[in-house]
């Protein structure tokens, strides 16, 4: 009974609304609220008294904001992601986020945006209040308005920096190996520049990078992260990778849970090296298919060497085998496809076709000293050598 009763009367009401609209609608432009009638028309007000009565969107009042002090990420819908520049460019970026995907336009508003957020500098936890600029259209009217938003700033140190401050929770480690001698500081930079190369996200997985007596190990979270690593190693100076895993428990879904640990044994070597290997003097080439191709200054043959036996090989000093079997060229002419050197000791011209040349020490200057050595008829060219004034 008292239903239907309150049905009739709704109906009534709309019904009343209704031709108010239609007679407004028909017979005038005249806004009802101000009576003023040069304004462009939102549903039944003015521009104005629309956005002063409904405003142009709903946006949350209040909003929390939690930030790494650390490492400045900032938390969004439970995951942690990378902050830009400051704290007060990060959170202007999350609100940006947060309040695109939650704005809602009123009643009468096709759509609305986000036009500006003026965030101020933010310093330390707390409330802050920040300025909203929303901006919206009707058919061809566009209308904004300035909000207020809450914004409850807390700092934390997120998981990804409190296991690298405690160096746990790491499901990998990267372990970097040198074939020959130790990592060299040359070396070690270029380490540096491969992880720093890494995308954001697989640079956030990595804990810690520790020097350790054998070389270098990378404890990292993501075991991918830790595959990728190892082939980038690889890729960059050759060797080989070798995998083992150390179970620590079982995934509650089933399955292995534990430590991926890979070994890369690098080739830390450029090519010209000079290296002990058995004992005795050679120049490291490259990379084979099963180990490293060396020349035996001693014998004047090429060896190829598994990478394991060079555990013991240490660099030598080129100069220190000048007159054994290493000379010193002086680098005249580069001339029709031939190479002219004045050997030193000898006082003599040497001819050498290009094609016949294995040259690792860079570009050749004209005048400058190098240390060659002769196998055959390939002349491997080392490096620079450091001649005293006067030679
Ligand atoms: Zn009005
Ligand atoms: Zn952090």
């Amino acid at each position: 009974m008292f239903e239907g009763l309150n049905f009739n009367a709704v109906l009534r009401v709309a019904q009343i609304i209704d031709f108010r609209v239609y007679l407004l609608e028909v017979y005038s432009r005249i806004c009802p609220k101000c009576g003023r009638g040069d304004r462009p028309f939102i549903g039944f007000l003015c521009d104005l008294c629309y956005v002063s009565e409904f405003g142009v969107a709903e946006i949350p009042r209040s909003i929390d904001f939690t930030y790494c002090r650390v490492c400045g990420s900032y938390k969004h819908q439970g995951l942690w992601v990378d902050g830009v520049g400051g704290v007060s460019e990060t959170l202007s970026e999350y609100l940006l986020i947060v309040l695109s995907q939650k704005i809602k336009p009123t009643r009468y508003i096709d759509e609305a945006w986000v036009r500006d957020i003026s965030v101020g500098a933010v310093e330390e936890p707390g409330v802050h209040h920040v300025k909203v600029t929303i901006s919206g259209k009707s058919g061809g009217v566009e209308v904004g308005e300035v909000k207020t938003v809450r914004v409850k700033v807390s700092t934390t140190v997120c998981p990804s920096c409190s296991k690298r401050a405690t160096k746990t929770g790491y499901n990998a480690v990267v372990q970097v190996r040198p074939a020959i001698g130790p990592l060299d500081s040359a070396f070690k930079a270029e380490l540096w520049s491969i992880l720093e190369d890494l995308g954001a996200r697989a640079r956030s997985s990595i804990i810690s990078v520790d020097e350790v007596k054998e070389g270098v190990d990378i404890l990292v979270d993501d075991q991918n992260v830790a595959r990728i690593i190892a082939s980038k190693l690889k890729a960059k100076w050759g060797g080989v990778v070798s995998a083992s895993f150390k179970t620590t428990g079982s995934k509650p879904g089933g399955g292995r849970k534990g430590v991926l640990a890979l070994s890369v044994k690098v080739l830390n070597v450029r090519a010209g090296t000079l290296v002990s290997y058995m004992g005795s003097p050679h120049i490291y080439v490259g990379p084979t298919s099963r180990g490293v191709l060396l020349v035996d200054l001693g014998r004047g043959s090429t060896v190829e060497a598994r990478l394991e036996d060079l555990a013991k090989s240490r660099v030598l000093n080129a100069g220190d085998y000048v007159g054994y079997n290493i000379l010193v060229y002086r680098f005249t002419a580069d001339l029709g496809g031939s190479l002219y050197f004045i050997d030193e000791s000898r006082g003599s011209k040497v001819e050498v076709e290009k094609s016949r040349v294995k040259l690792y020490a860079g570009s050749l200057k004209v005048g400058g000293y190098y240390l060659v050595y002769q196998l055959g008829d390939q002349l491997y060219v080392l490096g620079e050598a450091r001649v005293e004034q006067g030679r």
